[in-house]
């Protein structure tokens, strides 16, 4: 969601860190179309069902001004225009070239880790024969771009890391000429005492006023190893708020690393844990007994055993510490990874309702939904919508689409980048306690509300002095954060249109706020208007004037089930999900991918990182099932010949 304050940021980077639905009710009553794995696959099952379909539904999301009514108009122009070309591609090229088939491996969802997965064995796996299926009407998952005539707005993530991963990712979709970055010197700004004030960017770090120069001094202590106690024996998890008091201080925890929480993962950091939340930073104390001190000894393993030269077509890394997005936002990335996979590759509107495995020949088979293409897809005014879920949860926004045909795919690996709580669903029946265990992942809610203003109603203290004359300039900075101890409900504000140009007129300032998260969860029942309102009072209580004209609307959209929490039991829960699989259903690692951003972090470098190493791990797996069939196979032919001659 925000990014972090830099001085977090910048411990990260010390050490080497880069970033730091119910299922469908069955539709028809042969859901005997779910046979046996053994028997023959049918092509689709015939039955056509007018029953509507539950399952990954959107968000809730409403784009009406209270000002006025353009964008909604716009809004309904993208709607008649109709499902995007991808979806009207995939659903063209039919799904007969899917059944009947062994594939290598099947990917669920089209998020972004699922995208990267399919790109990444499609660039480094040739002949890895692979099918990438997506509930939705759309790819990208929780990745929602809108943009209308006057403004381009992002409904779920606003910006990446500018890792390599995510950089690699641009180059290999053919899209990093469109790539943007934040100005590096923009300050990022927390809210403290009533006021905005900068987070430390380096130079300032005396000078800063975040902070007392008490609260300074015991951080600096508690850096290098004094004053910050040891971690607890026995090797008991730490919450993120015991591990910052404990080695850094109070003022540390309270006023940059509790609103970071809440930037990052919308969470409660006296439940998230350090380690899974936060490992590069937890692992600089196990190290080196300090966060100075494991940053010194990495600093040093690194000098001794370089990393690999970056590949030469990579973009050069922006410099300074920033963010990045694409010119026309993020779905850019996702629709181009999309439309590199083709029609041949991605099925849209396959809900995955039902898997089994062959134990005899080790093959997976898969049962789909499929849903109609919703003809009024919710637009997002660049003619691809996003009608039937971008949310995530069990909130329907859009009607609900028919299920049109239902499919088994067969396939020798399975990839799921499904949220935990729709993949439990899905194992329970073949792996209840692996269920069990997926569902107790926790995904709060968060609103994502987008509102303008005319520049002129940001506070004079906030803008740009020009240079001379007097005249007030732009709203400099990246967005701020609220720690949740000042009094203001709205967890952060981007500021959209400095951060990125050619999001909004000229003479406005589009502001992002993110709303909700796990200590605020009424937002999931709250009215868009009254998120609009509570976002307005509090932005008028430090960012905007208090007599300025009400915001206009631009977007709200509610994520029911938004980010999973990186709570503490989190690696605990991930063990018990994939042992569960193997032991109750069989269902083994080298075969079913565990994947999506529960398992490999969060942020979008993260989950593109994961999708590359992913997409290494289901070759090598599927290389290993090959040899022990083959093995298997020779043994068997081996028992036969002795049998044979006895
Ligand atoms: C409001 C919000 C703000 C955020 N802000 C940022 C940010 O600024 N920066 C950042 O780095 N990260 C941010 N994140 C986090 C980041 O967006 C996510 O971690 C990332 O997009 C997850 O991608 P994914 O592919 O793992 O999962 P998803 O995007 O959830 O994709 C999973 C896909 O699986 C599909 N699926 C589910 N069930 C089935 C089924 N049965 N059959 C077929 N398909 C199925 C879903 O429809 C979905 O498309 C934010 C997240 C949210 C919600």
């Amino acid at each position: 969601m925000m990014q972090q304050p830099r001085s977090v940021r910048s411990a990260a980077g010390a050490a080497g860190a880069s970033s730091t639905a119910p299922v469908m009710r069955p539709v028809v009553s042969s859901v005997s179309a779910h046979r046996s794995p053994r028997a023959p696959v049918v092509a689709a099952a015939s039955s056509v069902s007018t029953a509507p379909s539950t399952g990954i539904s959107s968000g809730r999301r409403s784009t009406i001004s209270t000002n006025d009514r353009s964008a909604a108009i716009t809004q309904r122009r993208a709607r008649r225009a109709g499902p995007s070309p991808l979806a009207a591609a995939a659903a063209a090229a039919g799904s007969a070239a899917a059944d009947g088939e062994i594939f290598d491996a099947v990917i669920v969802g089209a998020g972004i880790s699922g995208l990267v997965t399919g790109m990444a064995l499609d660039r480094n796996h040739k002949g890895v024969r692979f099918l990438v299926t997506e509930a939705r009407d759309r790819v990208g998952g929780n990745i929602t771009s809108v943009q209308d005539e006057k403004y381009v707005w992002e409904e779920g993530p606003n910006s990446f890391q500018p890792n390599d991963s995510m950089l690699r990712a641009a180059v290999d979709a053919g899209v990093a000429p469109q790539l943007v970055f934040g100005d590096p010197k923009s300050p990022r700004f927390v809210l403290w005492g009533g006021r905005l004030r900068p987070t430390p960017s380096g130079p300032d770090i005396l000078t800063f006023d975040l902070m007392s120069l008490i609260g300074k001094i015991r951080a600096g202590l508690g850096a290098i190893g004094v004053l910050n106690g040891s971690p607890p024996a026995g090797g008991e998890e730490e919450s993120v708020e015991r591990f910052i008091r404990r080695n850094l201080g109070a003022e540390v925890f309270e006023r940059l690393i509790e609103p970071f929480c809440s930037g990052v993962y919308a969470g409660d950091p006296s439940k998230l844990s350090m380690k899974a939340a936060f490992e590069r930073i937890w692992v600089l104390e196990q190290k080196g007994g300090s966060l100075v001190g494991g940053s010194i000894k990495l600093f040093r393993e690194r000098q001794a055993d370089p990393p690999p030269p970056r590949d030469a077509d990579l973009p050069p890394k922006p410099a300074g510490q920033t963010v990045g997005s694409f010119a026309k936002g993020l779905r850019t990335l996702t629709d181009a990874m999309g439309a590199k996979m083709g029609p041949e590759r991605l099925r849209l509107n396959w809900r995955l309702t039902k898997v089994e495995r062959d134990p005899a020949t080790g093959v997976y088979s898969l049962y789909y939904d499929e849903a109609a293409a919703p003809p009024a897809s919710g637009g997002n005014g660049n003619g691809s919508g996003n009608g039937n879920g971008s949310g995530n949860g069990a909130q329907a926004a859009a009607p609900p689409s028919a299920v049109v045909k239902q499919h088994v795919v067969r396939a020798r690996s399975v990839v799921s980048t499904a949220p935990a709580w729709a993949l439990a669903d899905l194992v329970r029946p073949s792996a209840p306690a692996a269920a069990g265990a997926l569902a107790s992942f926790d995904y709060p809610p968060v609103g994502a509300v987008t509102v303008a203003y005319p520049l002129s109603s940001v506070r004079d203290d906030r803008r740009v002095a020009a240079a001379a004359g007097g005249a007030l300039g732009s709203l400099p900075g990246f967005g701020q954060l609220h720690p949740r101890t000042q009094g203001v409900v709205t967890l952060g504000t981007i500021y959209s249109s400095s951060l990125f140009p050619g999001r909004c007129p000229e003479g406005e300032v589009l502001l992002l706020n993110y709303i909700g998260g796990a200590t605020n969860r009424g937002v999931a029942t709250a009215g868009d208007d009254a998120l609009v309102a509570q976002v307005d009072r509090d932005l008028r209580s430090m960012l905007i004037k208090p007599d300025a004209p009400p915001p206009r609307k631009v977007g709200v959209r509610v994520w029911p089930r938004a980010i999973p929490q990186f709570n503490v039991g989190h690696g605990d829960l991930l063990r018990r999900a994939r042992e569960g699989l193997a032991a109750e259903a069989g269902w083994d690692e080298r075969s079913f991918h565990l994947g999506g951003n529960y398992v490999s972090g969060v942020a979008l470098g993260k989950c593109v990182e994961y999708g590359y190493r992913f997409a290494d791990q289901v070759a090598e797996g599927l290389k290993e099932g090959r040899a022990g069939g083959a093995a298997a196979a020779a043994g068997g032919a081996r028992e036969v010949a002795a049998a044979a001659t006895r």
